[in-house]
């Protein structure tokens, strides 16, 4: 494109060692950045200059660099100056810019732009708002992973074989009077198999991507009054949750986002999921359930005192999630905490106190070992959101689908359920794929009709 403004922003912030960087994008960067440093700037090298001001009045010092569309960051013209100033000076400096013709970026606009110049693909764009908000190293590695493509590439994969599989079907539909097993429908079942596979796999690495980039998603369920919105309150580290004596008032689900070691963990107090109820409290316990089979972990609160009460219901509805970690809370109004776990509860099930805070350590240390185990830095680990995650599901979902009409013959539903599929991959990247499937009928198959 090149009737687009330029934009410039500052790129980084002045940091300990003082050095801050304005960043410019567009067809007017290089122009731009000369006017200001005063001097010819050379494709990739770096340039002393002395930054000025319309009065020829010295802003700062510094460096200036300049990459030549399309070799940069955007794929457009762009020039760095990097000073040494205070962020009034590179305030000062952003303002020069736009006087002469520069515009200030929306935020994302940079990476924004080198999507849409093809420097990045959709997954790559978010994995750098990822980077920049990755809270610790591990989440920063794998934030890394998912910019240099790895996930991309991964998805690109699955979805050329998956083209390959729909121009085959494409095919058969135009030979309809060849039985499809002439046409290699073993192969083509045993290639969507072996799809179906690594689509699994993937959607499996991109939840636990989803996870180290919003931490671990935990759901507090239990009886009325066992204590769920005091322990909220005991880890959130404030009054977030109300907190009353009457049994089932806790109605609402309150969604609260506590750190623990850079994990995330979002904890949602559950209406008590008593039997039988009002309207109010059956429609807190259905969304009690659907909170539930969202979770990655159930934290199930029992009363200390009482651990049968409401066990039964709760833990199966505890079920619903992955993975349960059960607490007998009130360990405070027991005269001896300790020994035997109660029938029904398992022999890991912690003692603790939202009262006292006694066991809150070890809660604390059990979240994280989860955490650390759910969502550890393995090797090829990548950062990925809930929109992969759902579009990995939904392109599972269509692939099955497909699978299931191609046994019952339905070649024209089945490649309909392939496109989607095919389609909800290409959401991931943001790469439309519709034509190349035409591309790739003719130039493989050479019909000539
Ligand atoms: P919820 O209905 O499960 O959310 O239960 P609440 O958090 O509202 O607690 C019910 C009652 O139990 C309140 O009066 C709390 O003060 C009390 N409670 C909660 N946790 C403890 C605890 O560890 N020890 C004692 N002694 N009381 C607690």
């Amino acid at each position: 494109m090149t009737d687009r403004d330029t934009i410039a922003a500052i790129a980084t912030p002045a940091g300990a060692g003082g050095v801050g960087i304005v960043r410019l994008s567009g067809p007017r960067a290089k122009p731009i950045g000369e006017g200001i440093a005063g001097r010819t700037l050379i494709a990739r090298r770096a340039a002393y200059a002395r930054f000025r001001d319309s009065d020829d009045a010295i802003i700062d010092d510094g460096i200036a660099l300049y990459f030549a569309a399309p070799a940069s960051y955007t794929g457009e013209d762009v020039v760095e100056l990097q000073a040494h100033g205070s962020p009034a000076v590179l305030h000062q400096l952003v303002d020069r810019c736009c006087a002469l013709g520069a515009r200030r970026a929306r935020p994302g606009e940079f990476s924004e732009r080198a999507f849409l110049e093809g420097k990045l693909d959709l997954a790559q764009a978010e994995a750098v708002a990822d980077l920049i908000a990755a809270s610790d190293v591990r989440a920063a590695r794998a934030a890394r992973r998912a910019l240099e493509g790895e996930f991309s590439r991964r998805v690109e994969a699955i979805a050329d074989a998956m083209l390959r599989a729909r121009v085959h079907v494409e095919a058969a539909i135009d030979f309809a009077d060849e039985p499809i097993d002439t046409l290699g429908g073993p192969q083509l079942q045993a290639d969507l198999s072996a799809i179906a596979d690594a689509l699994d796999v993937l959607l499996r690495d991109a939840e636990h991507g989803r996870r180290l980039r919003d931490g671990l998603h935990a759901v507090i369920v239990g009886p009325p009054n066992a204590g769920k919105s005091s322990l909220l309150n005991a880890l959130a580290g404030r009054d977030r949750a109300i907190v009353t004596d009457v049994a089932g008032t806790t109605r609402d689900l309150l969604h609260e986002a506590v750190r623990i070691d850079g994990v995330e963990l979002t904890l949602v107090d559950t209406a008590g999921l008593r039997e039988g109820g009002d309207a109010i409290e059956r429609e807190g316990m259905r969304r009690a359930h659907a909170e539930l089979e969202r979770a990655d972990l159930a934290i199930v609160v029992l009363d200390a005192r009482d651990p049968a009460a409401g066990r039964e219901a709760v833990a199966a509805a505890a079920l619903g999630a992955p993975a349960q970690l059960w607490l007998l809370n009130k360990s405070d109004l027991l005269p001896d905490a300790g020994g035997e776990p109660p029938v029904g509860v398992p022999g890991d099930a912690l003692a603790v106190s939202a009262l006292t805070g006694e066991g809150l350590e070890a809660l604390h240390a059990r979240l994280r070992a989860l955490a650390a185990g759910e969502a550890g830095a393995t090797d090829g680990a990548f950062t990925a959101r809930a929109r992969h995650v759902d579009a990995l599901r939904r392109a599972a979902a269509g692939l099955a689908q497909a699978r299931g009409e191609l046994v019952r013959d339905s070649l024209d539903l089945a490649a309909e359920a392939l496109r989607q599929s095919h389609d909800a991959l290409g959401e991931i990247t943001g790469r439309v794929h519709a034509d190349d499937l035409l591309g790739h009928i003719f130039s493989s198959f050479c019909i000539g009709k």
